[in-house]
């Protein structure tokens, strides 16, 4: 299903024209706008779901599909020397369009990203703890 005030909504179903290099009959494939690196691409399903919690089980996999094979295409004509999944999920981690999408940011040696988290560390207790809670 679609939503009427969504733009990623709008640009999956082809209502408003965007740099496309890849459609099936369930996803759009769109450079984005502000890209991170050359062909920075984003996944987005054309039924609207907001983020990874809404969207169902078969699309997550579908992407993934999509992404394999998006990302050996990258790999075979950019000369990427490698290549990051990201996928946002609320605003603390930074999402900001709320229509799930995505990334595939092609990553060239030196091109100055830093798409990597910083290592933090914990305790046997604290990753105790968390194991537990994830697994009740
Ligand atoms: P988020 O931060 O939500 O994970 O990523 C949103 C991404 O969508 C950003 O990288 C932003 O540059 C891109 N973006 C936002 N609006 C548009 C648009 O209208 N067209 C395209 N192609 N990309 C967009
Ligand atoms: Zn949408």
């Amino acid at each position: 299903m679609k939503k009427d005030d969504c733009i990623f909504c709008k640009i999956a179903n082809g209502e408003i024209p965007s740099g496309t290099i890849y459609e099936d009959e369930l996803f759009r494939v769109i450079l984005d706008l502000g890209p991170a690196t050359r062909g920075h691409a984003l996944i987005l399903p054309k039924d609207h779901a907001s983020d990874l919690y809404e969207l169902p089980e078969e699309t997550a996999a579908g992407a993934m599909k999509v992404a394999k094979q998006i990302a050996l295409k990258m790999k075979e004509k950019l000369h990427c020397d490698g290549l990051n999944l990201v996928q946002n999920n609320g605003e603390a981690a930074g999402q900001t369009v709320k229509h799930f999408h995505l990334h595939l940011i092609p990553r060239y040696e030196g091109d100055g990203q830093e798409i990597l988290w910083n290592p933090g560390s914990a305790t046997k207790e604290e990753l105790d703890e968390v194991r537990k809670e994830l697994t009740e």
